[in-house]
């Protein structure tokens, strides 16, 4: 019996078997839960479909978080399908990529707003709609990284999202905790995938993460995975409204200064 068998839960943004979201279906499915996905237009549901379908799941559905006649369909569908939700786990993210490239002080309202609505909004209007078909001892994840908290070249207004979202997941856990409902985020290190391509010179980013961390590596999305799925569990009971470093240890140390 696994740490989630007999749970029903949502997985918000695969977008091919690297996402950070695909680590955290393989591990919630070796522990027993039972999973629902969202896919973002025709083209991704080609590739969607598949990865969703080899972890038996029971609950695939269009779904793009920005708009909200979608939002209320998906969960009026979980709804009808499920019944209940025990967890969601979010893993969204968008900012235009001239947004990450430019000067930070060019940043326009526009590319301000998408960000801020996609990559930080969206776990906000999820969680609305998630909550009430939730019960006590439920919970909710969401993926953040760094730069909420530190400027790290080339993530720009998506450190603002991050911030946001970090913020958000506190007042999610402030509001929904009198139901019984934990809310948490992981602030993962750099891992390669499509959100992650969009952030200028990478490559280094993980290098320097890599030489600045603990345990002198990058983390994977296995281990991210692992995380999520003791955060989604009853493991997790006495926890709530926290920002947990699935980094290799990198954010409690000064990075190595002999990196460029
Ligand atoms: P990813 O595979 O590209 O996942 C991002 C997902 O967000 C994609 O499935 C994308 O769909 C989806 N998305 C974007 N706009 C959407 C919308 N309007 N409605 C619904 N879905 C939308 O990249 P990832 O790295 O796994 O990112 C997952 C999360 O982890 C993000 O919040 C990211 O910021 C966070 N994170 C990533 C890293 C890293 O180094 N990779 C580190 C820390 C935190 P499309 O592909 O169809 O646009």
């Amino acid at each position: 019996m696994g740490i989630l068998a007999g749970k029903k839960g949502l997985i918000l943004g695969i977008a091919n078997d690297k996402s950070i979201a695909w680590g955290v279906t393989q591990a919630c499915k070796r522990e027993g839960a039972e999973l629902g996905f969202n896919y973002l237009g025709e083209m991704l549901e080609k590739r969607v479909r598949p990865l969703a379908e080899s972890v038996d799941a029971t609950f695939i559905e269009p779904l793009d978080v920005s708009d909200d006649t979608q939002m209320d369909d998906f969960f009026a569908k979980v709804e009808q399908q499920w019944g209940h939700l025990d967890f969601m786990v979010h893993s969204i993210a968008f900012a235009n990529k001239d947004a990450l490239r430019n000067r930070f002080s060019t940043t326009s309202r526009e590319d301000f707003r998408l960000a801020l609505d996609i990559s930080a909004y969206s776990f906000i209007a999820c969680a609305q709609r998630a909550a009430p078909l939730m019960k006590a001892g439920s919970s909710m994840v969401t993926m953040t990284y760094l730069g909420a908290e530190r400027t790290v070249p080339g993530y720009n207004v998506m450190g603002v999202a991050k911030a946001a979202l970090e913020a958000s997941t506190r007042y999610l856990a402030q509001d929904l905790g009198p139901d019984g409902i934990r809310v948490n985020a992981i602030s993962a290190g750099p891992i390669r995938t499509l959100a992650a391509s969009a952030v200028g010179d990478f490559r280094k980013l993980m290098e320097k993460s890599a030489r600045g961390s603990m345990l002198k590596r990058n983390v994977t999305q296995d281990e991210v995975g692992n995380t999520a799925a003791y955060l989604l569990s009853d493991m997790a009971s006495g926890v709530s409204g926290e920002v947990h470093y699935v980094d290799a240890g990198f954010h409690i140390g000064v990075g190595d200064p002999g990196i460029e």
